[in-house]
């Protein structure tokens, strides 16, 4: 009998952002090309993946810390093959960690299970047939697409999985300073534009009804293709294919919104009027040692364009408080600015020190941890008040949700800006899109009552009660931050 024939269990723990959640959905489908089956448990498996993180160091300790339980895992049950992956490895990081973590038996840089499928090769004693099933599923990595409808999605995914982060982008060259993703994750390049919708379609096939286009600089899509065809053409395209209700992106670059990217997302009633533009800081002086390559100012025109072309929306940003040489002044201006624009989320970081990166080989980490918590939380009761004024617009009126999942006995989706609504129903309502009448705000989400359902929800599977959330769509086998 083939060794494919006989039912092997994997196990793929993830952390960090939406690209590695999609790169483990890409590989868990791949393993279950091979005759795979997912289990839940780590300690049931025969094959264990940790997808990595580096962005930050708490993300790369927590990745140690299960590197540390895989190693306890392989010495219960030496007969486990445990594979690394993601920013950890990078592009060239696996010799120095083979020395670290010898009981490591395989290294996949982001977005490139090949790695594994050669190693699985080498290890199984398989027949002829075996080898070309894993050499066509090999070449069939994130930057080629899959083309196989039957696993484009795991199969305790399939009919359960309401949105899918699909990348389009993948690694980034603009290294600013603080930022290791060029470092392992390589340059930029976009994936082409068959490819993408290709999988948008299988995804939809297979009960999707909201995909996320992701690119560390997604705005930047296309620019490295001969043809005129950028984001705003792919937006279009995406939106067009039959089934899909939702089409979002992020994150996008202040350099590189064009004017045609925000008249799509104001002009195609499926592309949600959602933008994450980071600003990173508020001091010009700040921003030039970052390398952003724009002005506050610059960011201020910017998030003026946007409300002229498009009125209806909600942006989001990014800041990192404490970089290197940040004065009290200077952390001023991000709040200053914060306050000024009224931005309707901030993903809030306090700086961390990655090794490599220009901030890490010229500047000194000199602000203290404990100031830099404090500038966090002034910027983090500032976005409260924020918040909490701006959710407060939406009481008694009917917004559109997109339901995701169950939580805590409440259904909650989304709204097309992008903002957490949770109401009640007995009935099944994953991946119906209904209408909610609000009657309670808070800063970081809504509630409200069923007034109608527009869409009807994904038929329920018996798999239903496994999948508790879409970010954790396989619970502790997905296991994200
Ligand atoms: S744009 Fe800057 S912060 Fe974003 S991934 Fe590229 S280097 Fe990192």
């Amino acid at each position: 009998m083939s060794w494919m024939m006989k039912v092997r269990k994997y196990n793929i723990w993830t952390i960090g952002c939406q690209m590695n959640e999609a790169d483990s959905r890409h590989l868990g489908s791949q393993l279950e090309a091979l005759g795979y089956a997912m289990t839940e448990k780590a300690d049931d498996a025969d094959l264990v993946v940790l997808n990595t993180c580096v962005v930050r160091q708490q993300a790369e300790d927590r990745a140690i810390g299960r590197l540390q339980f895989a190693k306890e895992l392989k010495m219960r049950n030496p007969e486990l093959t445990i594979g690394l992956m993601g920013c950890m490895v990078g592009m060239r990081e696996a010799p120095r960690l083979k020395k670290q973590f010898p009981f490591v038996d395989v290294f996949m840089p982001p977005s490139d299970p090949g790695p594994l499928m050669d190693f699985l090769r080498e290890q199984q004693d398989g027949t002829e047939e075996d080898d070309a099933r894993i050499e066509e599923i090999r070449s069939k990595n994130i930057q080629n697409a899959i083309q196989d409808e039957e696993y484009i999605l795991p199969a305790l995914q399939r009919s359960n999985t309401v949105q899918a982060n699909v990348p389009i982008v993948l690694g980034c060259s603009h290294a600013c300073t603080f930022c290791v993703i060029p470092y392992r994750r390589g340059p930029e390049r976009s994936r082409p534009a068959a490819d993408i919708l290709a999988e948008v379609r299988k995804l939809v096939a297979q009960g999707v009804r909201e995909v996320m286009l992701l690119g560390q600089i997604v705005d930047r899509y296309g620019t490295d293709f001969e043809e005129d065809y950028g984001l705003a053409e792919l937006l279009k395209d995406v939106a067009a294919i039959p089934g899909i209700l939702r089409v979002r992106y992020l994150t996008g670059h202040p350099n590189y919104m064009t004017d045609k990217i925000i008249e799509v997302t104001r002009d195609e009633p499926k592309v949600m009027p959602h933008f994450e533009l980071p600003v990173q800081a508020g001091n010009d002086k700040v921003l030039e040692d970052m390398k952003r390559g724009y002005t506050c100012d610059d960011f201020r025109a910017l998030i003026e364009r946007v409300r002229r072309i498009c009125p209806d929306n909600t942006i989001n940003t990014d800041v990192i408080v404490g970089f290197p040489g940040e004065t009290d002044e200077e952390f001023q201006g991000s709040y200053d600015l914060l306050k000024e624009l009224e931005l309707d989320k901030v993903h809030l970081a306090k700086y961390s020190e990655r090794p490599k990166t220009i901030a890490a080989r010229k500047m000194e980490d000199d602000v203290s941890d404990e100031e830099k918590e404090r500038r966090r939380l002034l910027i983090d009761e500032l976005v409260d008040d924020i918040l909490a004024r701006k959710n407060k617009q939406w009481m008694g009126q009917e917004v559109e949700v997109l339901v995701e999942s169950r939580h805590k006995g409440k259904w909650r989706g989304r709204t097309p800006h992008n903002r957490l609504v949770f109401f009640e129903s007995d009935e099944n309502m994953r991946g119906a899109l209904v209408d909610i009448k609000i009657d309670f705000t808070s800063p970081y989400s809504m509630r409200g009552d069923l007034v109608r359902v527009k869409v009807p929800a994904i038929p329920q599977t018996p798999d239903l009660s496994t999948i508790p959330m879409f970010h954790r769509p396989l619970k502790d086998s997905l296991n994200m931050v």
